[in-house]
């Protein structure tokens, strides 16, 4: 209960510190959320969406899993993609990976690591497509590489649900980004161009 009590002291230093920045932040904030960009990154403790990119509460609406996976099938995320891109019209839809990732390692390592290998099945397809490329490669630099091939893969799989390719279809501007953060650097990078809607 300790470890806990400093959360909830933290907790109470943090909003009066914000009041006392901006007496209006959470008023406003409770009326409504208003983000342009949806963020779609690897549950690892290391890469905290708002933190790494300097948003504020109300700045970015958020879905994480192991390993920043995107599934057609995964009824979670697509909830959370249809309600960024139909009810809050996100601009911006980004897959941020991150080079040393714990889930990417797993899915190269030919070991059993319980119920989510099958999670982790969608990286190692990936490892296959890319099969050629990353023999040549080994060690740090085979996993790194995967890492962006899994960004790579998960933003064209999320440019291919029903939800952004009906909005494109009707105008809709919504821009998917492959990012890469560095946890030794702290720094973002491209790991390959936007993908954007026919109409961009
Ligand atoms: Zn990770």
């Amino acid at each position: 209960m300790e470890s806990l009590k400093v959360l909830l002291d933290n907790n109470q230093k943090w909003a009066a510190e914000q009041v006392a920045a901006d007496p209006e932040f959470f008023a406003r904030l409770a009326k409504q959320q208003a983000p342009e960009y949806l963020w779609i990154g690897c549950s690892d403790s290391r890469v905290p969406a708002n933190q790494i990119t300097g948003l504020a509460p109300g700045e970015v609406f958020v879905h994480r899993n192991i390993a920043n996976v995107v599934v057609q099938t995964d009824m979670n995320m697509l909830s959370v993609v249809q309600f960024a891109v139909d009810v809050l019209k996100v601009k911006h839809i980004i897959v941020c990976g991150h080079y040393g990732c714990g889930g990417v390692k797993a899915a190269l390592d030919n070991q059993r690591h319980g119920l989510i290998d099958n999670w982790l099945r969608h990286i190692k397809t990936t490892a296959r497509v890319n099969e050629e490329e990353l023999s040549q490669l080994e060690g740090t630099a085979k996993i790194d590489r995967l890492c962006e091939l899994n960004v790579l893969a998960n933003a064209c799989n999320v440019s291919r649900t029903t939800i952004v390719e009906d909005a494109w279809s009707r105008g809709q501007q919504v821009d998917i980004h492959s990012w890469i953060y560095r946890l030794d650097t702290g720094l973002i990078s491209a790991a390959g161009k936007a993908i954007r809607g026919p109409g961009a």
